[in-house]
């Protein structure tokens, strides 16, 4: 079956970057992101089409795989789901899912929304519309360099806005070392609670904030006089 032709300006941007990776740079070949932004100008975010295909089985290398690369080199290894061909990709339905595993993936989220922290059946600040929850497809970018794709609670409204999101898991991983032992023990309680518990330190912050400015000087005469 000839396969179509990756300039046909009615595909999609990931399905013509696949066909011009699958026919003109070919597997086992070198390229560039500089090289497909030549080949495609007007399309945004060209290395996110390169990671939703890392997501539907294509194996693209970086020099962190490929020691042969240059540093902004990639090679097509090998080609993966044929994109090209209309079927339903990881995107965003999830009508694929067992009612068991949505139960699941809502259990764990604590039932409410994974992006702004509004449970099942509330209504939005400063509005009558109530919530609905359900579940989405987060790409995610794992300490690895690979990207998955994980399920996650989701609100209507966010989901509409979200559609764009991306989980950096290897970013947000690696920050952890950054911190200092006290950090990370209050970091650890909060994900224990799954929420976070204000510290005498900012408690008193916010008190201070709102005093008037005569009480505020009070409060910073006391402060002086315990550092001593
Ligand atoms: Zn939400």
């Amino acid at each position: 079956m000839a396969l179509p032709s990756w300039e046909d300006p009615k595909l999609g941007s990931m399905k013509r970057v696949a066909l011009w990776l699958a026919t003109v740079a070919g597997e086992g070949r070198i390229f560039t992101y500089t090289q497909l932004r030549d080949v495609f100008p007007g399309v945004a975010q060209i290395d996110r089409r390169v990671r939703d295909l890392r997501g539907r089985g294509w194996r693209i290398d970086t020099a962190r795989e490929d020691t042969q690369l240059g540093m902004h080199e990639l090679r097509l290894v090998s080609v993966g789901e044929p994109v090209w061909e209309d079927r339903k990709g990881p995107g965003k339905e999830t009508s694929g899912l067992t009612g068991t595993r949505r139960r699941e993936v809502l259990a764990k989220d604590g039932h409410i929304c994974r992006s702004c922290g509004i449970s099942v059946g509330e209504d939005y600040a400063g509005s009558f519309e109530r919530s609905q929850l359900d579940i989405a497809r987060r790409e995610v970018r794992l300490p690895d360099g690979s990207t998955a794709v994980e399920l996650i609670t989701e609100c209507r409204r966010c989901r509409v806005g979200a559609s764009q999101l991306e989980t950096d898991a290897a970013q947000t991983i690696a920050e952890i070392s950054h911190l200092g032992s006290m950090e990370l023990r209050m970091l650890d309680s909060w994900v224990k609670e799954d929420k976070r518990e204000f510290g005498k330190v900012e408690l008193l912050w916010a008190a201070y904030r709102t005093m008037p400015a005569d009480s505020r000087e009070r409060f910073r005469v006391a402060l002086k006089s315990s550092l001593g």
